[in-house]
Parts: structure tokens; C-alpha cells; sequence
């Protein structure tokens, strides 16, 4: 692992969510990006070596609907930086932590992600991302 890359926080207003952390950070998200795949819209916080990324969901059957509807808005998921995301699936896998889907998929960012279930990661949804 090389570091913490960022913090993912479940949000069900992007725009009212955007406007408070400009606020908090004094800074504007240095991206909004849409992922299709994972039915969420992004966006960005720099902070310090680490960052923020706010996610909403832009379909109900979105995992960040479903998330929000069980559990109210907060802290989705903690995301680390691998150099091969592939040998670190396959080495979590050998170990038994229980990956969600099959393999990397194209997140955002320009990352390739994956995520570990929280059951198997102490109730935390654990992504890894390497950059593409
Ligand atoms: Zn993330």
C-alpha cells in the first residue's frame, strides 16, 4: 500500500454538499466527474496528500442510494493507492477478504478501483486504486 488515497463520503445533495466543503476547504472540487458504471457523480477535494471525493448517486439502484437508505449520509468507503492493483486483489483474495465484482473496473479519477466487502475489512468498504 503507498498511502491513504482518499475518503469517499456518501452524500444525497452533490451541489449543497459541493457548497459546504468549498466553505470548509476554502477551495472549490478540483474535479466532478459522472461514473456511469458505479451510478455515481464525484467530485474532488485536495487536502494536503490526501483528498476528499463526495459521492451521490444518480440512479435509485445506485449502491450510494442504497447505502444512504440503510445508513444515512457519511463515510462510504476508505480508498488506498497500490502500484498493481491485480497481485493485491489476488494476494487479498488468497488471504479470504471477500472482493466485491471481478476484478478492477475504470473508477474515477482516472483510476483503475476495486472494493473488499466491510464484512471481511471490520465494517469498512476498502477500495484500492492504482492510477491508470
Ligand atoms: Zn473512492
Amino acid at each position: 500500500m503507498l498511502e491513504l488515497e482518499h475518503i469517499g463520503i456518501a452524500v444525497k445533495d452533490l451541489a449543497e454538499a459541493n457548497k459546504r466543503y468549498e466553505v470548509l476547504f476554502n477551495a472549490p472540487p478540483y474535479k466532478i466527474e459522472k461514473v456511469e458504471n458505479e451510478g455515481v457523480t464525484t467530485s474532488f477535494f485536495k487536502v494536503g496528500r490526501t483528498k476528499i471525493e463526495l459521492l451521490e448517486a444518480n440512479k435509485p439502484d445506485s449502491p450510494i442510494a442504497k447505502f444512504i437508505e440503510k445508513r444515512g449520509e457519511g463515510i462510504h468507503h476508505l480508498a488506498y493507492a497500490v502500484n498493481d492493483i491485480n497481485l493485491e486483489i489476488k494476494r487479498m483474495v488468497d488471504e479470504g477478504f471477500e472482493l466485491i465484482g471481478n476484478g478492477p473496473q475504470k473508477g474515477a479519477d482516472n483510476k483503475l478501483v476495486c472494493f473488499f466487502h466491510p464484512k471481511t475489512m471490520n465494517g469498512v468498504l476498502t477500495e484500492l486504486c492504482q492510477n491508470q
